[in-house]
């Protein structure tokens, strides 16, 4: 158990003022282990996931470092660019800079966030009146230094989030770039949900013989989410979401889907259904990604859906669940997604409809997560009178390529008796441990097909 205070780690009383109005009591593991390293100097590689109270493991002792330097001058020469946190995301950027504003409240310290997709002109004026905490995308921060905005000569310390997330994203070019213009002497830290070869060799660059630590097994999930699998029809999973959805606990749910164009109809469907749905997704803007997690975040907007490209790093607070429409083919994807519930120590529910075509995927999820899910029939009765009479899957299509909203009403209607019902239906789960089938490759969604990643090996763990 962690008995451990945020006034036994030793930060300031301003810090600790801030994170009681945050509602802040004990650290959790990760803060609890790096902040104490990171207030000593030393470099350090955590593996840690969202949910597990990692901004505050950086930005906390990095606040606390750069107390000496803060100033209530105006003059931007008193607020050089001490520490420089690079995130692949927006909305992570975005979250990461408000946890640092919060935490920094009762400092002089200052902090701005820039990120790419919205004009470049509404961030210069801010960044020159000087910051000493800059968090950023690293495409937008390059735009930035290509533009003399901003100087990286002064950095003390830089922190990379969701590295694991920002070679995926393509971002390795951008980063060499971006560290060849820091200081030789400074403090980085690296923070991963995974380690992989590439990410140990960007770590060798960039890092002076980091310490390491982890807080749980990379792919582990929380022990406070539960999981749960519909064994479900891909007909019939709109009407199961649709009664999932009427559910006591499904005040406010994150629903994924594998592609944005699914994500776009299931959310349209779902507003015609009377649902307070939207989607977010790499094809809207940044102000209407922005102005849907907002309204989902005060609660105008019950549901949520989403991709896994444009989910990364979203940080609701007490979210009770998750539904996982369609699962990942990638199963690092699926710990990622359900771990936007049961964050910080709160349970929740994730909940995935899986159709007998997805199965394959589900073994390696549970391979990864080393863990069996309860698996369900789904009880449908529409569903399940509609399949006994249901045409064979040849027909189906045919009608679909006629032009019938097929999806458009949740369910197939009775067109044709069929001889013999689904025999999938009848029998006990049994994984399908057959040839998978190339999977669905979309451009744009490249990032939720990653090639799966190795946990930190036991030999870089710090003994504790
Ligand atoms: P993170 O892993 O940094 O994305 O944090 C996940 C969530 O946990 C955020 O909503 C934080 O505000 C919250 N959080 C972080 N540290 C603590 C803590 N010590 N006590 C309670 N909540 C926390």
């Amino acid at each position: 158990m962690n008995t451990v205070s945020f006034a036994d780690l030793k930060l300031a009383p301003q810090i600790l003022k801030a994170l009681t109005e945050s509602g802040y009591t004990t650290p959790t593991p990760i803060q609890a282990q790096a902040i104490p390293l990171v207030l000593e100097g030393n470099d350090l590689m955590a593996g840690a996931q969202t949910g597990t109270g990692k901004t505050a493991a950086f930005a906390l002792p990095l606040l606390q470092k750069l107390l000496p330097h803060a100033s209530p001058s105006t003059s931007p020469a008193k607020h050089p660019v001490r520490a420089l946190i690079l995130v692949p995301t927006r909305e992570l950027a975005v979250q990461v800079e408000e946890s640092v504003k919060a935490y920094a409240k009762y400092t002089h310290l200052r902090s701005l966030v820039v990120y790419g997709g919205v004009d470049i002109k509404t961030q210069t004026p801010h960044l020159k009146t000087g910051v000493e905490i800059l968090v950023a995308t690293p495409g937008r921060l390059l735009d930035h230094i290509e533009q003399k905005s901003v100087l990286l000569n002064t950095v003390q310390v830089l922190v990379l989030d969701e590295a694991d997330r920002m070679l995926d994203m393509g971002f390795m070019p951008a980063l060499k770039r971006i560290l060849a213009l820091l200081p030789r002497q400074r403090q980085s830290l690296m923070f991963s949900a995974t380690f992989s070869e590439e990410i140990k060799k960007l770590s060798e660059e960039f890092m002076n013989y980091p310490t390491l630590i982890e807080v749980a097994r990379s792919n582990a999930t929380s022990d406070n989410i539960t999981q749960k699998v519909y064994l479900v029809a891909s007909e019939d999973k709109h009407q199961l979401l649709a009664k999932l959805l009427k559910g006591e606990d499904a005040k406010q749910v994150i629903v994924f889907t594998k592609t944005k164009l699914t994500a776009s109809r299931l959310a349209r469907q779902l507003q015609h259904e009377g649902v307070s749905a939207d989607a977010i997704h790499g094809d809207k803007s940044q102000l209407e990604r922005m102005q849907a997690l907002d309204s989902f975040k005060q609660g105008k907007v019950s549901v949520l859906i989403a991709t896994d490209v444009a989910a990364r790093g979203l940080d609701i607070d007490h979210l009770p669940m998750v539904i996982n429409y369609e699962i990942p083919h990638a199963a690092e994807d699926y710990v990622h997604r359900i771990g936007r519930t049961g964050r910080a120590g709160a349970s929740g529910t994730a909940i995935s409809l899986v159709s007998p075509e997805e199965e394959r995927y589900l073994v390696d999820i549970e391979k990864l997560i080393k863990k069996e899910i309860k698996k369900e029939r789904a009880e449908l009765p529409i569903a399940r009178a509609s399949r006994e009479i249901s045409p064979p899957r040849a027909s189906q299509e045919v009608r679909r390529a006629g032009g019938e909203p097929h999806e458009a009403r949740g369910y197939h209607a009775p067109v044709a008796k069929k001889h013999n019902h689904d025999p999938w239906f009848d029998k006990p789960y049994v994984p399908n441990m057959g040839e998978p089938a190339a999977p669905l490759k979309k451009p744009d969604e490249a990032v939720a097909t990653l090639k799966p990643k190795a946990a930190i090996p036991a030999l870089f763990r710090r003994q504790s």
